[in-house]
């Protein structure tokens, strides 16, 4: 078996293997790009790494040295040669890309000779020098795990201490006497010397990548992004190329369109005489790319028509390393770059009108979950115009951030938790603030470029984030933020328009945003695309109507039991459940029915001639009831009825397992008065909006939690007596259905006999999946998690449906009901109604819609076609 193969022995199919640097290093090296040589040891590799006790197999060990011979032919340099000397750097690279999550390490190969050598060899000592010093740096901080800070105090004091401003001011020899106090760290801090033998350091590079696939970052971030950690890296050995050999020379990083907004136009920075380093980690500040035009006017054609080939080899934007190397321009990187939904949206629609991708790939260029982006807030009009404007910064990622100023992530996050929404400040961000950003509603940063890690980062996640803001002093110590006069110190409130890349003082009322546009013309595309049907969970007409305006076609799931809570209801609803005689009850139910009629009529209305589902009563009735001694007091005095009487129906009531007890269509069977109410009440409201509106309206009444087919026949006889009667008396006829939910493990096994009854199924997988795992969906948020940490779940079951378990119950009761019925309606309604994931296999097994909140109904629409292409 291969675990090692050289750049021209791979291609971009190749990401499971190679990760996704390799393959597209190897991809690059094939269609002929100036890519400097190198090998790449696999992701193979990096697995049997872990299962075998974190060592490298011999027969691995060989074949990196055998293509490592082969690199040193193919450049005409040795490992370790003193008079030409090969300097490799040594790349982490997994199948998905997590920018900045791993490490790299550079220059690897020097040693107190071979430094020599290069500074021979290229007439430059202080390249030779500043590039031996950056590797003792890289090697310490992530081999040896040695303190970044240890060696920036050295190096910081001996800037300061030869009067030097920048870097590149400090000369041969105070990089000399850099290098003899680095040395001495490692010394003190390993007790063992810094080592001399590249290959030696080469395999301790290697093991390094290996192991920082695991470190806490970059698990985090794999969590975030829904990455398996059982993947693992390759590893990436180059030869190197400089971009610190003086003015002629640089590194730049560069993107072939605005990954914040999606216009076309290549985006990027570079650095003169630098190591790519120093752009991503934002160190200095770099320059926008089209000054390269100036500084390199040969490399800059050349660098736009490999953008451009590029683009349209991997038919999507690109995000692109590079190294000017003496005026010679080489690619270090490419790959599909990250985007805030917004530029995903604009360069999916407009990559469709060049011709470079059809309907059906621009559908899938945006990422459902995206898509929470563009129906985030933006920030008020007028509220924004009369803001004060206190500085601005790039605009590193759009939206619109308010909160309050925390100077670190862990206060950020504490803060957060306790309530109150955060916007992190911080003088430059790296990615150990990776958990302050996510709990953040924004970030500010005073240095770093439009492509630092943070900038990146908070795009991916559709952060707001204003970056390299020159202006403002961050006191990390202090917690302080200076802005010309104004001083802020943690909990001030302050805001970001990551748009414009503004700060803004104070707090900034924020707006609900439209679909329009090119998020239009996507999801247009999609719906043509799909064949899965999208309704929505809604139970009142200000929901239905945002679900519409959001796309909805129907109603899913209407639930009946939030109307019983409203204020002038409670008190009939309470009756109703106290009455000690069915004639009681149906007094109280009798109050309650004009209520629940001009409920159903609102929602009729909203939906115009949309399908509308109604589900009946639910919940357990002691959810009406109150429960402490003193809300009983309370109520007794209030309704009018002997504390005692009260008290003790409490009592009668409670149940040790409320969700497995008298509720569901058990309420109907117990007490089909309330179903009758509930019936009455949705016929009436279609007949009247029917008259009223002109609406054909055909009723679909639901009824909940059946698991046998004879307690779904006594209510369905219940709901059809009423009907009838109600028809009758009102001497109208129309269609309506009914039909169950299927969400008890029994109704599922037995859905040919359910669909006897049933006309339509309706799966309402969170009852179905609690109850098929046994799993409390309300108590085991924390079990789940800790099931999550541990792999035993990949997803949280209640998220994302659990297709080898519950799924299947789910394909059984379709095959079921088909067999008896073979035009049963069937959808679902459960939470995993808006989940893409559980999207694409509801539409796989042939169910006909889903529904979900009216906020995911867009998320639905996108992942609906993506699931039918
Ligand atoms: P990341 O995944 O964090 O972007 P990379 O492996 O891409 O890490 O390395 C970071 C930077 O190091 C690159 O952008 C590039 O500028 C520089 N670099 C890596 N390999 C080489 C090389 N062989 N020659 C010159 N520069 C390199
Ligand atoms: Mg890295
Ligand atoms: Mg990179």
């Amino acid at each position: 078996k291969k675990f090692v193969y050289s750049f021209n022995e791979g291609s971009k199919d190749m990401k499971d293997l190679l990760g996704g640097k390799g393959a597209n290093l190897a991809e690059m090296t094939k269609i002929g790009l100036p890519v400097p040589f190198g090998f790449t040891v696999t992701t193979e590799a990096c697995n049997r790494y872990y299962e075998e006790n974190q060592t490298i197999a011999d027969d691995i060990v060989a074949d990196i040295f055998e293509k490592l011979s082969d690199l040193e032919h193919v450049t005409g340099k040795q490992f370790g040669s003193v008079e030409n000397p090969l300097l490799v750097s040594v790349r982490s690279g997994a199948k998905i890309s997590m920018p900045g999550m791993m490490d790299t390490i550079l220059n690897l190969g020097l040693n107190d000779n071979t430094v020599e050598g290069l500074a021979k060899l290229t007439e430059n000592p202080r390249f030779a020098y500043d590039s031996y010093r950056r590797f003792i740096q890289m090697f310490g901080d992530v081999v040896m795990e040695i303190p970044k800070t240890k060696f920036d105090a050295i190096f910081d004091s001996k800037k300061e201490k030869e009067g030097c401003e920048f870097d590149v001011d400090l000369t041969t020899e105070h990089l000399q006497d850099i290098i003899v106090n680095y040395k001495k760290l490692v010394k003190e801090e390993m007790g063992r010397n810094f080592p001399q033998e590249p290959k030696d350091q080469l395999m301790e590079a290697v093991m390094a990548v290996f192991r920082s696939w695991n470190n806490e970052r970059a698990i985090l971030y794999r969590q975030l992004n829904d990455i398996p950690g059982s993947i693992g890296t390759a590893v990436n050995v180059q030869s190197m190329v400089f971009g610190n050999m003086g003015d002629t020379s640089g590194t730049g990083v560069a993107f072939t369109r605005n990954p914040a907004n999606g216009e076309k136009k290549l985006f990027g920075e570079f650095l003169v005489n630098a190591q790519g380093e120093d752009v991503v980690a934002g160190i200095r500040t770099p320059q926008p790319i089209a000054e390269m035009a100036e500084a390199f006017p040969e490399v800059y054609k050349e660098f736009t028509r490999i953008s451009e080939l590029l683009e349209k080899h991997y038919t999507d934007m690109q995000d692109m390393e590079f190294t000017v190397e003496r005026n010679k321009l080489f690619m270090l990187q490419t790959r599909n770059g990250k985007r805030t939904a917004a530029a995903a949206v604009k360069i999916a629609v407009d990559m469709e009108k060049e011709g470079l991708i059809d309907k059906k790939t621009a559908v899938t260029r945006l990422e459902p979950a995206m898509i929470d982006q563009l129906l985030h807030p933006k920030f008020d009009d007028a509220e924004l115009a009369a803001a004060e404007r206190l500085t601005k910064g790039l605009p590193a990622s759009p939206g619109a951030a308010t909160g309050k100023i925390y100077f670190n992530a862990a206060d950020a996050v504490a803060a957060v938790e306790n309530g109150n929404p955060a916007v992190l400040v911080r003088l430059e961000t790296s990615p150990e603030d990776l958990a302050g950003m996510v709990a953040a509603e924004g970030i500010l940063t005073a240095r770093g470029g439009m492509t630092s890690h943070a900038a990146v980062v908070a795009r991916g996640m559709g952060k707001c984030c204003v970056s390299g803001c020159a202006e403002i002093k961050v006191d990390e110590e202090a917690k302080t933020l200076t802005i010309g006069s104004d001083v802020f110190k943690e909990g001030d409130y302050i805001s970001l328009d990551g748009t414009a890349g503004e700060v803004l003082k104070g707090q900034i009322k924020t707006v609900p945003p439209e679909l329009s546009g090119d998020f239009g013309t996507i999801m247009q595309w999609a719906d043509e695309i799909r064949t899965l049907k999208i309704r929505t969970n809604a139970d009142n007409p200000r929901d239905a109507k945002q679900a519409v305006d959001f796309g909805a076609e129907g109603i899913g799931l209407c639930r009946t039991e939030h109307m019983f809570f409203e204020e002038e209801r409670i008190p009939a609803v309470r009756r109703m459940i106290l009455a000690d005689s069915e004639e009681e009850r149906r007094e109280a139910l009798s109050f309650l029915l004009p209520y629940q009629k001009s409920d159903f009529k609102g929602i009729y209305e909203a939906m115009g001639d949309r399908p509308v589902t109604i589900r009946l009563l639910d919940p357990p009735l002691h959810e009406f009831l109150p429960h402490t001694d003193e809300e009983i007091k309370q109520l007794s005095a209030q309704i009018n009825v002997p504390y005692e009487k009260l008290a003790k129906k409490t009592e009668e009531l409670h149940e040790f397992n409320p969700m497995l007890g008298h509720r569901g269509c058990r309420l109907a069977v117990t007490y089909p008065e309330i179903a009758e109410m509930q019936a009455e009440a949705i016929i009436m409201a279609a007949i009247e909006v029917r008259k009223e509106q002109g609406l054909d309206i055909v009723p679909e009444i639901m009824i909940p939690l059946v698991g046998l087919k004879k307690e779904l026949a006594d209510v369905k006889a219940t709901v059809v007596q009423t009907v009838e009667k109600v028809m009758e008396r009102e001497g109208v006829k129309f269609d309506y259905l009914i039909g169950t939910m299927i969400e008890i493990p029994r109704a599922a096994l037995t859905a040919d006999e359910i669909a006897e009854e049933a006309e339509f199924f309706s799966f309402g997988t969170n009852d179905l999946t609690q109850m098929t795992f046994g799993f409390s969906r309300d108590d085991t948020g924390q079990i789940i998690r800790e099931y999550r940490d541990k792999g035993i779940f990949d997803d949280d079951p209640f998220q994302s449906i659990d297709q080898v378990g519950v799924g299947q119950l789910v394909k059984m009761a379709v095959e079921k009901g088909k067999a008896t019925r073979p035009n049963i309606k069937l959808g679902i309604c459960g939470e995993h109604g808006g989940d893409p994931k559980s999207i694409e296999f509801c539409h796989n097994i042939g169910l006909q819609y889903v529904s979900c909140s009216p906020f995911r109904v867009p998320i639905a629409r996108l992942a609906a076609a993506q699931a039918a292409v």
